[in-house]
């Protein structure tokens, strides 16, 4: 039974000259608005008959105006980090200095000589953009960026081990995460495979017997980056293998991983290698990622020799994972932090790391007193981005004692900017450490409306 008339709802022309109408349209343009009184009219005709009546037409405009909303909403927003965990992927990494955000802006809004030779007035190379920053910083003779280290480490692979033989550690045969896993990486460069060692020790023989055995094109050291080797284990360091290498007239690749320029032990951290250190350990290129303990955009950067740079560059592969001019303004930017020794001072990824632990307590009782409640605990903030497994730094976290702690967390990622805590022995506990200057503003407002929401 359909008792309703469809005819009698109002025609998407008629909707068109309304007030709303109008003002959808000065929003978001004609064609999405006439996108979405259609869609929501097309809705009303097929529920039809299970109505008992036809929307008016200030509903079906409401309707329409939520569609534009829902449709025109960004899918990549700002969070506000409380969870103590520094480089978090899933939470973009590394945010960004207001320098480098400079820079990218700068390159972004405009033309920009990103492969174009000013002096002579011709074509110039992507290529050139970071590379003496980056070798003066790690004293590598040269460098060359790509977009992330999963494709460095598979353009280094490519280039110099395609349908050849790599040697790797089976102690290092990991994944790091998000599908990166080295064999993998390995299979899908066209090197094969050759592991030596067992899963917990490796020996400074089994590197000298594998390369006897058989050709060997390269051999390759991945960082572990996020689980440790403990109990009855063995493994050679880098510079002993890099002894045996240069004997054997072999190229050495080191994944570093996380590529931190400066030294975590400075913080009560464990040492985690530095770029530094890699090359002068031996190493003939070194891999590592922009985003994590460099503190800068999304990038692949590898240094090292220069001869097999070049290769690098000129291999087919290089054009396909080359980096952006923004990340590539970025990555400058952030190099020059390095270089200007305030990197501890403007590189967020750092600063995070260095913040004094009387500074977090300050923070979190100016948190209490402006909520009126919750309490100040102890915890640890992590430094993430698979690195530094297991280590951690103090902090001070606020607490807050809610019935349910799960769900005003679900709240509070609910909240614009959404807000990610977690669950500390049956409270919600948010770290001032990765909260943002800049945001804790945004931060208390969600807070107090999510403890006032009940
Ligand atoms: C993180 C990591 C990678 C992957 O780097 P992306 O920049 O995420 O592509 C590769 N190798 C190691 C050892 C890592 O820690």
């Amino acid at each position: 039974m359909t008792a309703l008339s469809l005819r009698d709802l109002p025609s998407v022309d008629k909707l068109l000259r309304s007030h709303a109408a109008a003002e959808m349209i000065a929003s978001y343009g004609r064609p999405l608005t006439l996108a979405a009184l259609r869609r929501t009219l097309d809705e009303i005709r097929t529920q039809a008959e299970h109505l008992s009546a036809l929307p008016s037409r200030e509903e079906i405009l409401q309707r329409a105006a939520e569609y534009l909303s829902v449709w025109s909403r960004p899918t990549l927003y700002p969070v506000i980090n409380a969870t103590g965990v520094i480089v978090h992927t899933n939470l973009g990494r590394a945010p960004l200095s207001a320098e480098t955000l400079k820079a990218v802006q700068a390159v972004g809004q405009g033309y920009s000589n990103l492969e174009y030779d000013m002096r002579r007035g011709k074509r110039g190379s992507r290529l050139l953009h970071a590379e003496r920053l980056l070798r003066r910083l790690t004293g590598a003779e040269a460098a060359v960026v790509v977009n992330n280290n999963a494709s460095a480490v598979m353009l280094v692979l490519s280039a110099l081990a395609r349908r050849r033989r790599v040697l790797i550690s089976r102690t290092q045969l990991v994944e790091i995460g998000g599908g990166f896993r080295v064999p993998e990486v390995m299979k899908q460069s066209g090197a094969k495979l050759v592991e030596v060692g067992t899963t917990n020790r490796v020996h400074l023989d089994d590197y000298r017997q594998a390369i006897a055995e058989q050709p060997i094109a390269l051999v390759l050291v991945a960082h572990r980056s996020n689980f440790d080797l403990v109990g009855f284990t063995a493994e050679p360091s880098v510079e002993e293998i890099a002894a045996v290498t240069r004997e054997a007239g072999l190229p050495l690749a080191y994944d570093l991983g996380s590529g931190a320029l400066l030294d975590t032990a400075l913080f009560g951290l464990r040492h985690e290698p530095t770029v530094q250190e890699a090359l002068q350990e031996g190493a003939d290129l070194v891999c590592f990622s922009g985003d994590k303990l460099l503190g800068g955009p999304q990038a692949g950067i590898v240094v090292g020799r220069a001869d097999l740079v070049a290769k690098l560059k000129k291999h087919p592969l290089a054009r396909a994972v080359r980096a952006d001019k923004m990340a590539l303004a970025a990555l400058s930017a952030t190099l020059l932090h390095y270089l200007k020794n305030e990197a501890l001072e403007k590189v967020p990824v750092w600063r995070m790391i260095a913040t004094a632990p009387e500074m977090l307590s300050a923070r979190v009782q100016g948190w209490i007193a402006a909520l009126g409640e919750g309490r100040a605990v102890e915890g640890r903030s992590a430094v993430g981005g698979g690195s530094l497994p297991g280590e951690t730094l103090p902090t001070t976290l606020l607490a807050l004692d809610v019935p349910h702690p799960d769900r005003f967390l679900a709240r509070l990622r609910g909240c614009n900017p959404p807000i990610v805590g977690r669950v500390q022995d049956g409270a919600a506990v948010f770290d001032p450490r990765t909260v943002l200057p800049e945001q804790e503003g945004a931060f208390l407002v969600g807070l107090e409306n999510a403890l006032r929401g009940g």
